[in-house]
Order: structure tokens, then C-alpha cells, then sequence
């Protein structure tokens, strides 16, 4: 769900990556943008089988994930990229996608999907990237040290995100408030450290 209005977004086709989302406004850096809303499922239920649709699980816990409605435009719409212009906040038990610096309007709006290296498990690994940034690496897959790094930044979210009861196989219910901006933290710093 986006939580910026219509005037700041576009969602229009790409060149080689399908839909993507667009700002039509200049975006402030730590405005919030969305909120990951889908159906809440098991982890371990997931069928591995609809990644060949894209790249739609959100883990939210290492038991519980989210699954978006594909018919309805969301921030599930985003692409990924090397070098991306939003990241992941971890808020209550949602997922919430902020913007990471100021975005121009025209600017394509990305997120690093945070794959996990390259392995034996992903043989025949449809994950090339494609998001022409100049520091793409030509693979969603994160480098071992970047993956790391992440990790941990991500676990310290997730320990709160673990006191949060989730009901399975019903939609994520919509927050009531939201915070409209991100502030700094640490993430801003380790970005531009990359
Ligand atoms: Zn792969
Ligand atoms: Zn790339």
C-alpha cells in the first residue's frame, strides 16, 4: 500500500525490469512511502514455485512472511538495484519502504531485495540484474560481506518484530498511524558506506 499520494508516484512499464514506480515529485530523504501489505503466510509454507513470478515474499519474521495481491498496484512494484534509493524499515510488525536521500522527479524508485550470496541453491538463478546503475553488480545476489552486514542491521529489527502476534493465511490489517518520516539511523550511515 502506497502511503504517498497519487501526485508523487507513477507506476509505468520499464525498458527490461516490467512495471516499476516513478516519483513525480522530489521525494525527501526518510519520507515514508509504503506499507507492505499482503497475506500473511508460513515461511516454511511458501511455494518456491511463484518466485518465477517475481520476487513478492516479504519475511517479516523467520516463521512469517507477507504475500502481496499482485492485482493491486502496491510498493511490491518496486525494482531492485544495485544502488537503491530506498530501503526497508522494520515498524511494529510491518513492513514499511522510506525513501533513503532526496529522489528527483523521473527518478525510478528501488530497493535492494537483499538476496542472500550466490549458491548451489540457486542453480539455474534467474536474479541477473538489470538496474544499470554503475555499481550494478549484474546480480540481485549480495556479496558475502555486503549480505553480512545487512543481516545484522535487519536482526536487530527483527527482535521487536518477534513480540508481534501475526494471524495466518489473513491479510496484514493496516496500521493506524503511520510515521510520516524515518529518522536518522544507522542504515544512512552504512548506505553510504557501501
Ligand atoms: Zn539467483
Ligand atoms: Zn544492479
Amino acid at each position: 500500500m502506497f502511503l504517498l499520494s497519487e501526485d508523487y508516484l507513477q507506476i509505468r512499464k520499464t525498458k527490461k525490469k516490467g512495471f516499476g514506480v516513478f516519483a513525480k515529485k522530489r521525494i525527501k530523504a526518510g519520507t515514508v512511502i509504503g506499507d507492505y501489505l499482503g497475506k500473511v503466510i508460513k515461511t516454511a509454507d511458501y511455494d518456491l514455485e511463484n518466485d518465477k513470478h517475481g520476487l513478492y515474499l516479504m519475511l517479516l519474521t523467520d516463521e512469517a512472511a507477507v504475500y502481496p495481491d499482485l492485482k493491486k498496484p502496491g510498493i511490491h512494484l518496486f525494482n531492485h538495484s544495485c544502488e537503491p534509493n530506498c530501503w526497508i524499515y522494520a515498524y511494529l510488525g510491518h513492513t514499511l519502504f522510506f525513501a533513503l536521500r532526496r529522489i528527483e522527479p523521473g527518478e525510478e524508485l528501488t530497493i535492494s531485495y537483499l538476496l542472500s550470496p550466490k549458491s548451489e541453491n540457486c542453480k539455474h538463478c534467474p536474479h541477473d540484474c538489470k538496474c544499470g546503475s554503475k555499481f550494478c553488480t549484474g546480480t540481485m545476489h549480495l556479496s558475502e560481506d555486503k549480505y553480512q552486514k545487512w543481516q545484522k542491521f535487519q536482526n536487530e529489527g527483527k527482535k521487536k518484530t518477534e513480540k508481534v502476534k501475526f494471524t495466518f493465511g489473513k491479510n496484514l490489517p493496516k496500521l493506524l498511524n503511520y510515521p510520516k518520516i524515518i529518522p536518522k539511523n544507522p542504515i544512512y550511515a552504512m548506505i553510504s558506506s557501501t
